[in-house]
């Protein structure tokens, strides 16, 4: 086999065993590498309805067949397990020498069972496995523990580790890498913490094997070369994704006080403009050479990777408008491990209800000690902080008072940074998105605000669904950024000369979107097993604010989502999908992907079929 490796590592935690074993090539044709390799894992190892927390559950570490070989933005894993935020299928993808070093290890997948009685870190280093006692970084934060294991182990060492809040089983903890690329915010680092895993080292002697190495060299010198030669690589070295605080503002999407409103009165101080005057550097993945992450300092003076989703969501939804307390906001929800959409989100959701008198805590909107306070009460679950550790799902349940209807989250993950009162595509995407709100699998809203805002034609869901082939499917499962493709224009047949030099498999894109869709429906039968009959329709609608409640500023004041037309936009979604009317897939549509076991397993648990 090329391209791959060909091996999974197996880990028992609890046993302090590892153990490789070979998959074949056809597996590796069937599910491609990171999403794909993860989903099927889990299917076939989990039972449904353990514990997400607890040693039941499952972690995969996987890459793609690209991932290490020295293409653009090629260095990222997924990080996956049932996830303890949504109960459904999670993962995240983390850009990191992790992935480099997991590959030239020689596994694609690192597969970790059980739970280990004291705090561990797990060293991989080719076939040699060992379990290092972690009780004195037990308590440090992502940065002090990092930094503690690279000067025992070395700057070429592949590290993820997860912060305080990872420890103490916040339900929207992640996964962190070289001080701020962060991944797996359904909770993938309260799964880690759960199991005593502080950490994983990832030491790799090997090289990668591709068909086709010259041309590999070739393909991959020509494809650095482009980057540099499009036109807007100088302006995307400049701001990143920042950029998108102002157009997100002028086209009303930036979510503002919790997602009421789509534009932010400071708008100008948080966004790109603002933030290239206090850039210090650029910061990114390995293998990377557009990287995105701004380096700025914060009113804390620490350094701070600023983007637009960290920024928008510590920023406008929570009506904070000074820049630099949103970078130390954001390097401490790094430090903690805490996914910042989520707690964004959270936070947001906290000073409403504090506004509304539904909690007594007084929080109030943009007040920068007092959310750094409550972050930290967050991380450490004290307080109120030990009930906003549950997500907004879970609070608005508990506290109730009509909050699930600004409650902004679908299937339990908080929504990402954009706003939908006037986007239906967008909310169909967040929608139908394989491990709740999320827009990393059809970013679909700068299509739609070129194409019109307010039409639920067809036209939307061919294109959702387009991108949620390419992104959540091919990318993820390869492992590739996909930011060469969306922000720069890399045509996409680049990426199949890439996995044919690598593989030597002629793969076109409608076989990668074969793959895709068995992927997609293999996540979506997941969730529906772990659901049984609790799942319906109402899993895939947006939260009621976008139905009820419409903007009132800017240039899209007045609008909002119409429930009817939403409903007639996911029935036909979910036909073009070869779903039925609750959004499960016919017994025909798995079947179609080879995916017959799913039949079976649906068929026992939710008496489908029959
Ligand atoms: S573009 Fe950004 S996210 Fe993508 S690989 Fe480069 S640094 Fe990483």
């Amino acid at each position: 086999m090329y391209g791959w490796n060909g091996l999974f590592l197996n880990v028992n935690l609890s046993k302090k065993k590892a153990v490789a074993n070979r998959y074949s090539e056809s597996f590796a044709k069937t599910f491609l590498g990171g999403r794909g390799f993860a989903i099927k894992i889990l299917w076939d190892r989990l039972k449904p309805e353990i514990d997400p927390l607890s040693p039941k559950n499952i972690l995969v570490f996987a890459a793609g067949p690209l991932t290490g070989f020295a293409l653009p933005s090629s260095s990222k894993l997924v990080v996956a397990a049932k996830s303890p935020l949504t109960g459904g299928y999670g993962d995240g993808n983390v850009g990191s020498h992790a992935a480099v070093q997991m590959r030239k290890a020689g596994y694609d997948a690192v597969i970790v069972e059980d739970k280990a009685k004291e705090p561990i870190v797990l060293l991989v280093q080719d076939e040699n496995v060992e379990f290092l006692d972690a009780k004195d970084l037990w308590g440090l934060n992502s940065f002090e523990t990092e930094k503690k294991l690279r000067e025992m182990y070395g700057n070429a060492a592949g590290i993820l580790c997860i912060g305080q809040g990872g420890e103490n089983l916040v339900k929207f903890a992640n996964i962190v890498s070289q001080e701020g690329r962060a991944g797996g915010r359904p909770g993938i680092g309260a799964v880690m913490g759960s199991k005593n895993l502080k950490a994983v080292i990832f030491l790799g002697s090997g090289e990668l094997s591709a068909a086709y190495p010259k041309e590999m060299k070739e393909q991959g010198a020509e494809a650095y070369r482009e980057v540099l030669t499009k036109p807007n690589y100088v302006f995307w070295k400049r701001q990143g994704t920042m950029s998108t605080i102002e157009w997100s503002q002028e086209n009303n999407v930036l979510p503002t006080y919790n997602y009421c409103e789509g534009t932010f009165e400071k708008a100008d101080a948080i966004g790109g403009f603002a933030m290239e005057k206090m850039k210090v550097s650029n910061r990114g993945c390995p293998h990377c050479n557009m990287t995105c992450g701004n380096v700025v300092k914060g009113s804390d003076r620490k350094e701070s990777e600023l983007d637009y989703e960290n920024v928008a969501m510590l920023g406008s939804n929570i009506g904070l408008g000074n820049l630099k307390q949103v970078a130390a906001l954001n390097r401490i929800a790094d430090e903690f491990g805490l996914d910042t959409i989520s707690l964004g989100n959270v936070l947001a959701f906290a000073m409403e209800a504090s506004e509304k008198g539904i909690i007594k805590e007084k929080i109030v909107w943009g007040k920068f000690k007092d959310t750094k306070a409550l972050i930290e009460d967050i991380a450490y679950r004290r307080g109120l902080g030990y009930l906003l550790a549950e997500g907004v799902r879970y609070v608005a349940e508990k506290i109730g008072r009509d909050s699930q209807r600004w409650a902004m989250h679908i299937k339990g993950l908080e929504i990402s940074a954009y706003d939908c009162h006037a986007a239906p595509a967008m909310a169909l995407s967040y929608a139908t998105s394989s491990i709740g709100a999320h827009h990393k699998d059809a970013w679909v809203i700068s299509w739609e605000v070129k194409v019109g805002r307010q039409s639920y034609e067809e036209e939307k869901v061919d294109k959702v669904i387009e991108l949620q082939r390419i992104r959540g499917g091919v990318f993820e499962s390869l492992t590739v950024c996909r930011l060469p493709w969306v922000e720069l224009g890399f045509e996409l047949e680049r990426y199949t000369r890439f996995l044919y030099a690598a593989t030597g498999l002629e793969m076109t894109w409608n076989d990668l979107n074969l793959i895709a869709d068995r992927i997609f429906n293999l996540i979506r039968a997941f969730w529906v097993r772990e659901y049984g009959r609790k799942w319906g329709k109402e899993m895939d609608i947006p939260p009621a604010r976008w139905f009820e409640n419409p903007l009132t500023k800017g240039s899209q004041k007045g609008a909002k989502l119409d429930r009817a037309k939403y409903d007639v936009m996911l029935k036909r979604y979910y036909k073009k999908r070869g779903w039925d009317e609750r959004g499960i897939p016919t017994k025909t549509t798995l079947k179609k992907l080879g995916l017959e076991n799913a039949v079976k397993q649906l068929k026992k648990r939710v008496k489908l079929y029959d």
